[in-house]
């Protein structure tokens, strides 16, 4: 895997800023960037077979339909799903949440279930759990994160009888990877859940562009993520449905081509997906999103991906262990053997300074609570610097990153502290 050459099909990276500085982008855990094909197939669906699907009995629809339904296909491929009608298209991880929170959750659970969650989970896959508990009387339940080492201890301990939903992030968005993966947590946990009679969601939005999905081993019933971390565009997503489950999940939007048939007081539904895809879907962004999993299949080799951000992340630590005054917020050990984002604070000074100052260098980084507030406040902080990365980083970038912190560092006034980085007041 040539990362020079691949960066090249990257058209953001070819501009400069106002100062003529290249821009350094750490910021792929919010959303990737795009490669040129991506783009592409926007334009080219608009100028060329813009029309909608499911309906138009003309060429123009029927090509549109005819590439609509291939990326399903694509999707069920790239996560091993049996099923392409698993596939069911959304706006988004946000919007799959929500979509079985309200659709199937709030149909079955009652009084005294319990939903388990990890304490590192993004507000996505948290909010919508904590309205269907409100509305059905079940029970929230979080698995705990150890402060020091960054991970869930005895997890199976939280799954009894009363469990009936165990929804957790496959990689936190702030500290990466929470499972241990050499031991098969995650697919552990699962299977244990499945034994106790309950149903299992894995939001796997930070996961999808750093290794790969495969839906039949890790055997999960729901599963979510967004177009846009995978370098598609934004406004698709991806929910997929475990095919027994097709009959008990309800649909979330009623309207236009998810019917069977219509009276004026009442309708019954079509299969999967239609019956999931109300109205008129993100055409144009779901060909882009399968143009971008055409890229991936050609150009990137996920074992060589894991080990080259595994390596950025690795220099990075190094950089950032040299200031004492700086506290790395996750798995170091993970981090740097599979890691593609890094957390961390610095005493005394604010994130969003660092972040702005590095900004005025054209480097992209995240500062604040990354949408997870409760897990950053168990980690005793208010907010965090993050720098993620993706397939176009560089080492070299890595270099330009450390050099303008060290400035910053210089001219917020932070010195360095001979403290303990555990015992920082952060
Ligand atoms: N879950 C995790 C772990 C995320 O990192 C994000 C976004 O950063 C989301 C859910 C929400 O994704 P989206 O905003 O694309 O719906």
């Amino acid at each position: 895997m040539d990362i020079i050459k691949i960066r090249q099909d990257f058209p953001i990276f070819s501009q400069k800023s106002g100062q003529n500085k290249s821009l350094i982008y750490f910021d792929t855990s919010a959303t990737a960037q795009k490669p040129a094909v991506v783009i592409d197939a926007l334009t080219r669906f608009y100028t060329s077979i813009n029309s909608n699907v499911h309906r138009g009995l003309y060429e123009l629809g029927e090509h549109a339909t005819t590439q609509y339904e291939s990326v399903r296909e694509k999707v069920a491929r790239f996560i091993n799903a049996q099923h392409t009608e698993e596939i069911i298209f959304t706006k988004g991880t946000t919007e799959g949440i929500n979509f079985i929170a309200a659709s199937w959750a709030q149909e079955y659970l009652k009084p005294g279930d319990e939903i388990v969650l990890t304490q590192a989970e993004h507000h996505a896959n948290l909010l919508p759990w904590q309205r269907v508990a409100q509305k059905t009387g079940a029970k929230l339940v979080f698995i705990p994160i150890d402060k020091e080492t960054y991970t869930l201890k005895n997890p199976e301990e939280y799954i009894t009888a009363k469990t009936k939903l165990l929804a957790v992030t496959y990689s936190s968005n702030v500290i990466g990877d929470i499972w241990d993966h050499s031991k098969q947590q995650l697919e552990n946990l699962i299977a244990r859940a499945h034994t106790m009679g309950a149903r299992v969601l894995i939001d796997a939005a930070q996961a999808v562009m750093h290794r790969r999905i495969d839906i039949q081993q890790l055997n999960s019933d729901f599963l979510v993520f967004s177009g846009h971390k995978l370098m598609g565009p934004t406004g698709v997503g991806v929910l997929y449905i475990k095919k027994a489950l097709h009959d008990d999940v309800q649909p979330y939007h009623l309207g236009g081509s998810m019917v069977f048939s219509v009276s004026f007081e009442q309708a019954t539904w079509a299969k999967s997906p239609q019956k999931f895809e109300a109205g008129t879907p993100p055409i144009a962004e779901v060909i882009g999103l399968g143009a971008a999993i055409d890229y991936i299949n050609k150009n990137i080799n996920f074992d060589v991906l894991h080990k080259h951000e595994a390596r950025l992340c690795s220099v990075l630590i190094d950089g950032l262990e040299k200031f004492k005054n700086i506290r790395i917020m996750g798995n170091k050990h993970w981090l740097r053997q599979h890691g593609h984002l890094v957390s961390f604070a610095i005493q005394d000074i604010h994130p969003h300074d660092i972040a702005s100052y590095l900004g005025t260098k054209n480097i992209a980084v995240r500062a604040g609570h990354h949408c997870a507030q409760p897990l950053v406040h168990v980690l005793e902080v208010d907010s965090l610097l993050r720098v993620s990365f993706g397939v176009y980083n560089t080492l070299a970038e890595i270099e330009t990153f450390l050099q303008e912190l060290t400035h910053a560092l210089e001219l917020f006034g932070n010195h360095v502290s001979h403290k303990s980085c555990k015992n920082l007041e952060l």
